[in-house]
């Protein structure tokens, strides 16, 4: 993918996820690996809804800017999810209205925050760790998700939102629409009797 594609599948993937909702605001950003190794991502305070080709921030993998407007202050996080996971090539950071209410829950299980009741998410992501609260562009976000980069495609952020990862940027996107919408679920199901799925259930699915 050239540059110039690059871009546009970005703004086009950005738009799709602001248009239906994922983001509102300036809030989320987003950001994807190019063949040459540098970075593209959404600039600061911008609405993914309204981004422009040239205004994306193109960093190195080291977090140099290049090009572009300044990226957003999390961005950092993102060279931690790229330096420590070889197959990632894309990340998409958003705070979507169900996973944002989830990552607020003050019984999370940090070691996975979504017991599997269907099978998607464990097909797709397998364990969903949470990240402890740090102040949005802390740098403690990138250090805690760096250590579990390798093993894991979806993390919630504690009182703040989720990431997820992908061997592209559509990749990506599905697993984190996927996460959202069981999100969406556990609050639908709140006060019903869930039939979670069996060990032998879920070993067969991670197969
Ligand atoms: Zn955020």
């Amino acid at each position: 993918m050239s540059d110039q594609q690059a871009r546009q599948n970005l703004i086009e993937i950005a738009s799709s996820l602001y248009q239906r909702g994922y983001a509102t605001g300036s809030a989320g950003n987003i950001s994807l690996l190019l063949e040459d190794n540098t970075i593209l991502a959404t600039p600061t305070g911008a609405s993914l809804g309204r981004l422009q080709p040239k205004e994306l921030s193109k960093l190195t993998l080291s977090g140099e800017h290049i090009s572009g407007n300044k990226p957003s202050k999390e961005v950092k996080f993102h060279l931690g999810l790229y330096h420590n996971n070889p197959s990632c090539k894309a990340v998409v950071h958003l705070h979507s209205l169900y996973l944002t209410a989830l990552s607020c829950l003050s019984d999370l299980n940090y070691q996975n925050a979504i017991k599997p009741f269907t099978p998607y998410v464990v097909m797709r992501m397998g364990d969903v760790p949470v990240i402890p609260y740090y102040k949005p562009g802390d740098i403690q976000i990138a250090t805690e998700l760096s250590k579990l980069a390798a093993n894991h495609q979806a993390f919630l952020l504690a009182n703040h939102g989720a990431v997820t990862i992908g061997n592209s940027l559509q990749d990506a996107t599905n697993n984190y629409e996927e996460l959202e919408e069981t999100a969406k679920l556990i609050f639908i199901l709140k006060d019903q009797k869930i039939k979670y799925l069996t060990e032998d259930e879920i070993k067969e699915l991670r197969k």
